[in-house]
């Protein structure tokens, strides 16, 4: 008795509570992990699988760009063992959130460490004589690398080794789903390098600037209406984006699902070429956000409308 009983303080080491065993995986106190927009849940998701209970911070349908916290946040951080996170400035609201939690056992894991980054522009690109700050909104390095499968690839083995660490007893299920997950990962970069091939150093236009990773990736180059979501384009980014597409033969201009800019799509109007899209993953269904495989649906539909409009 006493030797199972001090075999048993080993094992939970200084846990206090003994939840039941969670009848999915027979495991007892299977892990809180919070997760802060779309890409990020799917990715952890994936990792996760059954070894932990994966919860999204934001709505599914809601973007990262400007989410504004809500009061059970805090409450939900609170009681979560692991937080992971995009990172690059793509959660600004979270380290207030952190703070607020008092949580001093929460992991947080950054999913963006030793991802090899690209700086934002420095210098406005239109002329504003307002002198308002242009790329209001953005830091200094671009947030979107999850965009990039192989990048998307590094964070999925940052969040398997964060979720190894503090959940060590489910180690072998993190690298199994992980494994699988970066595989699938790695054939959407195969595929998109072969159906990209053959437009290598062509632009695509895209409504904010979500798209230097992927665009870097597969030797294209993009030009983008506005920095972040929220801004208004200027006369001057307008008449950038009609050179764009008079010079490069453009067939159609790459909206967002969600965002559906007016002015984007009205120039495409103006312009006589079509509207496609190109969907960034920063909101999506509830439905989407539970199923990892939708992170590879959408970006194959990404690379299949972006083909056509180069054709
Ligand atoms: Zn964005």
């Amino acid at each position: 008795m006493a030797v199972a009983a001090a075999l048993s303080a080993l094992l939970l080491g200084c846990r206090a509570a003994v939840e039941p065993p969670d009848p999915r995986t027979g495991r007892p106190d299977r892990p809180q992990v919070l997760t802060t927009f779309l890409p990020i849940t799917l990715f952890t998701r994936a990792v996760a699988g059954d070894c932990a209970e994966v919860t999204a911070l934001i709505p599914a349908a809601s973007g990262p760009h400007d989410f504004q916290a809500r009061p059970g946040d805090v409450a939900a951080i609170r009681n979560a063992r692991v937080l992971v996170k995009n990172g690059l400035g793509m959660e600004s609201f979270l380290d207030k959130l952190v703070e607020a939690a008092g949580n001093p056992a929460l992991k947080v894991i950054d999913s963006s460490r030793g991802i090899a980054t690209l700086e934002n522009p420095q210098e406005p690109r239109g002329d504003h004589p307002d002198g308002h700050d242009h790329d209001q909104g953005q830091g200094p390095i671009n947030p979107h690398i999850w965009l990039d499968p192989v990048r998307a690839a590094q964070q999925v083995e940052t969040i398997r080794d964060g979720l190894i660490a503090a959940d060590p007893a489910c180690a072998d299920g993190y690298r199994r789903h992980a494994a699988a997950f970066t595989g699938e990962l790695r054939r959407l970069n195969t595929d998109f390098e072969k159906q990209l091939a053959p437009f290598r150093g062509k632009t695509f236009v895209v409504v904010h600037d979500f798209a230097p990773y992927f665009a870097e990736r597969y030797g294209l180059r993009v030009q983008y209406l506005v920095g972040v979501p929220e801004q208004n384009p200027s006369p001057a980014d307008l008449a950038r984006v009609v050179d764009t597409v008079k010079n490069t033969q453009l067939k159609a201009l790459l909206t967002e699902p969600q965002q559906g800019n007016r002015s984007f799509n009205a120039l495409a109007g103006d312009l006589g070429i079509r509207i496609s899209v190109f969907d960034p993953m920063e909101t999506g269904t509830e439905r989407a956000s539970r199923i990892p495989a939708s992170y590879g649906e959408v970006m194959r539909r990404n690379v299949t409308d972006l083909v056509r409009a180069f054709r």
